[in-house]
């Protein structure tokens, strides 16, 4: 089998086999969430797909030799505001923000760093926070400076546009539209319109660190800064892969991509550039602001993680993805169908080529998980639904696990259990239904097996 990936770059408009720089170490860096309150279920999606990425490229290079950085952002206006508000300190809001924030993404079957990191090896999985990169970007900020690509103003650092000769590569923007977009309210210390900030004053009160360029007033970061900051620290001046949701090519990618590269002087930030498409509700990006939004938090209230995570990986990642209840519902019947095959088997050795093969195509998922629908042998289809991150328990793990978190009595259930088994054998078949019809009431389910023994679940 040919096992070369192919993936779709943004910055070239044209999908391609990924040949990584390094072969013994593939560097991919995804843009993380912004930490000031609970996600979302539009900002589980890019985590969810950089994940199944990061897990295809271990499974085709090698666990070692694979580096994920994907950062998080623990400065910016909103969470100063809501740290202010709330009288605590931005760590202390972001720490509770992102603590939380882990605790879904594990039921999501996302892998962390704690799951894939060896020690005494080089980490595979980095998670960056930005308030401790401080130090890489002002060294970034004072180079720029000093070639000429940034300049300060007014206690503000900004890009120098224009210094840039082929400003603007990633998102292909014609120039004109960018300045008529930036044009809206264009701040006075600008000397063009299309200039951004890499650091500014802080106001009192909000975090502050001494600042670059000379300036004598304390300040903070830009946004953008932080993530030529943060790859550069963990995967170097040019990478392979640089992933994340569509909104960010413009201009957050783009000034990424400005930054980095007039500070070291090459070519390409990353050679690969990957956006998933928007999770929409009525054909509306979710998002905080449109006040349209579903938390991850009460997603996982009423569905297991693995059908969220299923709902989610049925549309190629750069679709759109409607979310609906339907959506849920086809994704649970599908995992139940998988784990009654599946059973308690062990995976088999050999992923197999049918499922392999479409995520190879630009992460074709919704071809690779109808594949392992039609699957029948219990360890390959284990096997197929493991590389895409599903199945990590067995049937009667799932079971236990459904059964503690219905909160049901168990020894109850098993007396009732025991006092119908008694029934039958009387031969009592009223006796027996009424019991049977009582254990319903709890939620449970009785199925009598041919050998005899009578089993019983957690009606889902
Ligand atoms: P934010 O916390 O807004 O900076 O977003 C974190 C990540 O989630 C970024 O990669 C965004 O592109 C992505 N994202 C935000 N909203 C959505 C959405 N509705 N659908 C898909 N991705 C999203
Ligand atoms: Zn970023």
């Amino acid at each position: 089998m040919d096992l070369m990936l192919r993936l779709y770059n943004t910055l070239t408009r044209e999908k391609a086999a990924f040949t990584p720089i390094q072969p013994k170490n593939v560097r991919i860096y995804a843009c993380g969430p912004t930490v000031y309150d609970a996600a979302h279920i539009g900002n589980a999606r890019p985590i969810i797909v950089f994940d199944l990425l990061f897990r295809l490229l271990r499974h085709l290079h090698g666990e070692a030799h694979v580096t994920y950085a994907r950062n998080v952002t623990d400065v910016d206006d909103k969470i100063n505001a809501r740290a202010a508000e709330r009288g605590i300190t931005i760590r202390e809001l972001t720490d509770g923000t992102l603590a939380a924030f882990h605790d879904d993404l594990r039921k999501l079957g996302v892998l962390m760093p704690e799951d894939v990191n060896v020690t005494g090896e080089r980490p595979r999985f980095v998670e960056p926070r930005a308030t401790d990169h401080i130090a890489e970007m002002v060294a970034i900020v004072e180079r720029l400076v000093a070639s000429g690509h940034a300049y300060v103003a007014d206690d503000h650092v900004l890009f120098d546009v224009p210094s840039m000769s082929d400003y603007g590569a990633l998102s292909k923007r014609p120039l004109d539209e960018m300045e008529a977009g930036a044009r809206v309210e264009v701040a006075a210390y600008k000397r063009s319109c299309l200039d951004f900030v890499l650091w500014k004053p802080s106001k009192p009160g909000e975090p502050a660190w001494p600042s670059p360029g000379g300036i004598a007033v304390q300040g903070r970061p830009g946004w953008h800064i932080e993530c030529s900051a943060m790859s550069w620290k963990h995967l170097g001046e040019t990478f392979d892969i640089h992933a994340g949701g569509i909104d960010l090519i413009f201009p957050h990618h783009e000034n990424e991509v400005a930054q980095s590269r007039c500070c070291f002087g090459t070519p390409v930030m990353a050679n690969v550039w990957l956006h998933n498409g928007f999770l929409q509700v009525e054909g509306q990006k979710m998002s905080k602001s449109l006040g349209n939004f579903i938390t991850l938090r009460e997603v996982l209230k009423d569905w297991p993680g693995e059908v969220v995570r299923l709902a989610m990986l049925k549309t190629h990642y750069r679709q759109p993805i409607d979310w609906t209840l339907r959506g849920l519902e086809e994704a649970s019947r599908m995992l139940d169908r998988w784990y009654a095959t599946a059973g308690d088997a062990a995976p088999a050795l050999a992923v197999p080529a049918a499922v392999l093969e479409p995520l190879l195509d630009d992460l074709n998922t919704a071809a690779a998980l109808a594949e392992i629908h039609r699957l029948d042998d219990p360890a390959t289809l284990r096997t197929g639904a493991n590389l895409m991150g599903f199945l990590a328990r067995t049937r009667s793990d799932r079971e236990a696990a459904t059964v503690a978190a219905s909160g049901l009595d168990v020894a109850a259930v098993e007396a009732l259990i025991e006092e119908r088994l008694a029934a039958r054998r009387a031969k009592d078949w009223a006796a027996s239904d009424r019991i049977r019809g009582e254990l319903a009431g709890m939620g449970v389910a009785v199925k009598d097996d041919k050998d005899g023994t009578t089993t019983w679940t957690v009606a889902t």
